[in-house]
């Protein structure tokens, strides 16, 4: 198992496919893009295959998360969630996305044997997408959501940030759309792990603001902590129901005492949390001709050194080098 000094067991397993990106969000990356990974230092599909294998036979992972960057730009992800998908015990695999590759790739990822996705969308108007994203694909992602939920890629989730100034009044609208088409929405405090290190914690806004602004249009009943178990969104009820909305408040209400998850970079390194500053080097060991057993060692050892929290209360926080695009979000 993959147990920590504080008692938590790591039992999901977030793997970042690339730190590349077919889109440019504000509180993620910079216009011009970032220095990416080269291919050398990527880890292969069969590296990360053997990976997932010693995590799910000798760790005790159950889940598997696909993300990146954007997952979809890698060229090998059907094949890997194939592979995925024959390991004994299956884990269940979901993968983040952007949702653009979504409407030419949900049909043959859902053969391969992916379960779900999250598809992050913030806005449903082109003019802050396109501020927002700095690309003009509105229409591209809402294809691909569309085309996650007729492969019966479900429940298709769909992630938002939102940003004062930009779309930060359309919680209710966001909401509304996403009860009509099916989807199940969840919002996420903006972090500090954007590369440009622009984050502002008074300009941030929080879950308190999203639950006000929901509350204009709906009401929201909380759906209770014996439910929520070691997800990070905590959840409302929409007017009675069947319908819920999730809101990830990883600043202002932290989930990290009931954090379960293992993080793996696209060149290999473990990472215990988003926030973590240091990483333990797996592709070293996998080139190195360390076998399994060895590789479980060090994977164990890494997450035994798990901090507390993210540390972001703390006046001595500092964010991790790495922006969450290359961590893995
Ligand atoms: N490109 C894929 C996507 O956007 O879904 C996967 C990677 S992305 C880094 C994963 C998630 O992290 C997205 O839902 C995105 O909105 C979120 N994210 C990125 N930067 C963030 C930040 N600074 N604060 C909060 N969430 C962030
Ligand atoms: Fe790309 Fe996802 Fe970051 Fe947006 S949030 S720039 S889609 S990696």
């Amino acid at each position: 198992m993959l147990i920590d000094t504080y008692g938590r067991v790591a039992t999901d397993l977030r793997v970042s496919l690339t730190d590349r990106c077919n889109l440019r969000c504000t509180y993620c990356m910079p216009e011009e893009g970032l220095q990416w990974l080269g291919k050398p230092d990527l880890l292969t599909d069969d590296e990360i295959v053997r990976l997932i294998d010693i995590a799910v036979t000798r760790l005790g992972i159950t889940e598997v998360r696909f993300t990146g960057g954007e997952p979809l730009l890698r060229p090998g992800i059907v094949g890997i969630v194939d592979r995925v998908a024959r390991l004994a015990p299956r884990p269940q695999m979901s993968l983040t996305t952007n949702g653009i590759g979504l409407k030419r790739t949900a049909a043959s990822l859902k053969a391969a044997g992916l379960d779900r996705v999250n598809v992050s969308l913030d806005t449903l108007r082109p003019d802050v997408f396109k501020a927002l994203t700095r690309r003009d694909r509105l229409a591209d992602v809402l294809a691909g959501l569309a085309a996650a939920r007729a492969a019966d890629l479900t429940p298709v989730k769909v992630n938002t940030v939102l940003m004062p100034g930009l779309n930060g009044d359309e919680a209710p609208d966001l909401l509304a759309w996403a009860i009509d088409g099916g989807y199940e929405l969840r919002f996420i405090e903006q972090m500090p792990l954007d590369a440009q290190h622009g984050w502002k914690r008074d300009g941030m806004i929080t879950a308190g603001d999203i639950l006000a602004s929901l509350r204009t249009r709906f009401t929201l009943t909380p759906e209770g902590a014996a439910s929520r178990g070691s997800a990070p969104a905590e959840r409302w009820i929409v007017d009675g129901g069947p319908h819920r909305v999730g809101v990830i408040a990883s600043v202002t209400r932290p989930f990290c005492a009931a954090c379960d998850r293992t993080r793996l970079t696209a060149d290999g390194q473990v990472r215990t949390c988003l926030f973590a500053r240091e990483e333990t080097d797996l592709r070293a060991a996998l080139r190195g001709d360390a076998s399994d057993e060895a590789i479980a060692r060090t994977w164990k050892l890494a997450m035994w050194g798990k901090k507390a929290g993210s540390g972001l209360d703390d006046p001595s926080f500092l964010q991790p080098d790495r922006p969450m695009s290359a961590i893995g979000g």
